[in-house]
């Protein structure tokens, strides 16, 4: 369960967040929909770490992870991410970018090229393990992030609008396939996205943003014979 009460956040006299509250149930997805300004990517980046809250707090479980006196590193967070422009190394080979968390842990190399291979072989891209990500299509590219992003098998994923760089095709059988991941998985996601229909297809729960404040939350019914 991801848990924020009154979170504020301001650039310097620009206000983005404006004591939030926000519960994600443990193992459930939440997709963020709102206006381009709204404070969604900031919000994200306040969850990931790489912003410290003002205001408020921040609780993954029973753990505090980030309030305006501390504030956990990322990397201590049980967080992955999934970014629009992929954010892949352009000189690492597709396994050497998906397998690049557990070599940051210091992972025993057979075991890490183990789970490379598990973690490519989940997104469809075994064969593909030895190329260069320029050699690959965008939506192959973002697989490869999400296998990246799922590696260590974090609690939480954190997505921001990972499909807004591809065709509309690609983004319907994407979204189904990381909605199918998720369910598997059993991880707790966020969800940015500007696609009404994608938020559908992935998330348990919509929650409408609006100037830094949610305005709504809105349940999904999953269309009937989507599940597996
Ligand atoms: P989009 O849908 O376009 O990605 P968003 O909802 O993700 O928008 P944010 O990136 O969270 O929006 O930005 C919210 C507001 O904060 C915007 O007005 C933006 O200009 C401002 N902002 C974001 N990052 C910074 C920064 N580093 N310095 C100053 N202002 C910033
Ligand atoms: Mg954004």
């Amino acid at each position: 369960t991801i848990e924020i009460k009154g979170l504020s956040y301001a650039f310097g006299d620009r206000t983005v967040l404006h004591q939030l509250d926000l519960t994600v149930e443990g193992g459930s997805t939440v997709a963020l929909l709102g206006p381009s300004g709204c404070g969604k990517s900031t919000l994200l980046k306040l969850l990931a770490g790489l912003l410290q809250p003002q205001q408020g707090e921040i609780r993954f479980g029973d753990r505090a992870i980030a309030s305006p006196q501390s504030s956990l590193p990322p990397e201590r967070r049980d967080i992955g991410m999934v970014f629009q422009d992929y954010a892949l190394w352009p000189h690492m080979s597709v396994a050497q970018n998906v397998g690049f968390p557990l070599l940051m842990r210091r992972v025993p190399t057979a075991e890490r090229l183990t789970k490379t291979m598990i973690a490519l072989e989940r997104v469809g891209l075994a064969s593909f393990a030895l190329r260069r990500p320029a050699d690959l299509s965008g939506g192959q590219q973002q697989r490869v992030a999400l296998a990246r992003a799922i590696i260590a098998e974090p609690g939480i994923l954190l997505f921001d609008e990972p499909l807004s760089n591809l065709d509309r095709d690609l983004r319907e059988s994407l979204s189904r396939e990381i909605s199918t991941l998720l369910r598997q998985l059993g991880t707790t996601a966020v969800y940015v996205t500007h696609d009404r229909e994608e938020a559908e297809a992935i998330a348990n729960h919509i929650v409408h943003l609006s100037q830094g404040s949610v305005t709504a939350i809105q349940a999904v019914t999953p269309l009937s014979g989507e599940i597996a």
